[in-house]
């Protein structure tokens, strides 16, 4: 699919609100803070298709981006906002389960962490929610600008060993910078290959 060409369809606060479910999807999903805005605008070359600072009320909804008829992405929630009371976030935490597991036209997960802060509470629920269900996880190290060259090296090499326990190679790492425009090519082979069949 052509990146560039997507186009904000719908939002849902609610699974029960999500569009129809057919044909091909990939979600987003980040701590807020991870750059998943930032990742998504320089996917698609839209400066603020997802919007970078955006109201705890907004970040509970699931956003979907219409590539084709048949082709999405998905922005999911964020995740960390301190004025979030915790029964809301438990009830969101719920909603996006319930995404992970049931949405059939859900092909793959691509899960941003900060390179420097990698492998939170969150990141780790996500990824067992994600291959639980059977889907392939593509985990971007953002900000890889932030650390020397050296550093994101290592960086990598440690994620994708954490990545190795994940059975059939289900989980994937790569670095990602949406301020170098690092790891667009990387990531948009990932994505086609989900998002065909
Ligand atoms: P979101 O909450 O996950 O959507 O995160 P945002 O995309 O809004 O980014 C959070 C902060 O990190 C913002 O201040 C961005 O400018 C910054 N940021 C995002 N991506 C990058 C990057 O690749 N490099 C650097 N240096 N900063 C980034």
């Amino acid at each position: 699919p052509d990146y560039r060409r997507a186009a904000f369809s719908t939002s849902a606060a609610r699974f029960n609100q999500c569009p129809p479910d057919e044909g091909w999807e990939v979600a987003f999903a980040g701590r807020s803070n991870a750059g998943k805005s930032s990742a998504i605008n320089s996917l698609t070359g839209q400066a603020s298709l997802a919007r970078t600072s955006r109201t705890p009320g907004r970040t509970q909804l699931i956003n979907f981006f219409e590539l084709s008829a048949s082709q999405r992405l998905v922005d999911l929630p964020g995740y960390g906002y301190a004025k979030v009371p915790l029964a809301v976030k438990a009830k969101w935490m719920r909603e996006l389960e319930r995404y992970l597991q049931a949405r059939q036209s859900l092909r793959g997960l691509v899960l941003l962490m900060d390179i420097r802060h990698p492998f939170r509470d969150f990141d780790r629920q996500m990824l067992e929610w994600g291959t639980m269900a059977g889907m392939p996880v593509h985990i971007l190290l953002t900000k890889a600008d932030k650390l020397g060259r050296g550093a994101a090296k290592s960086a990598l090499l440690a994620a994708r060993q954490e990545a190795a326990a994940y059975p059939d190679d289900m989980v994937s790492v790569q670095l990602f910078s949406a301020l170098k425009h690092e790891g667009r090519k990387e990531l948009t082979a990932v994505l086609d290959a989900w998002l065909t069949d």
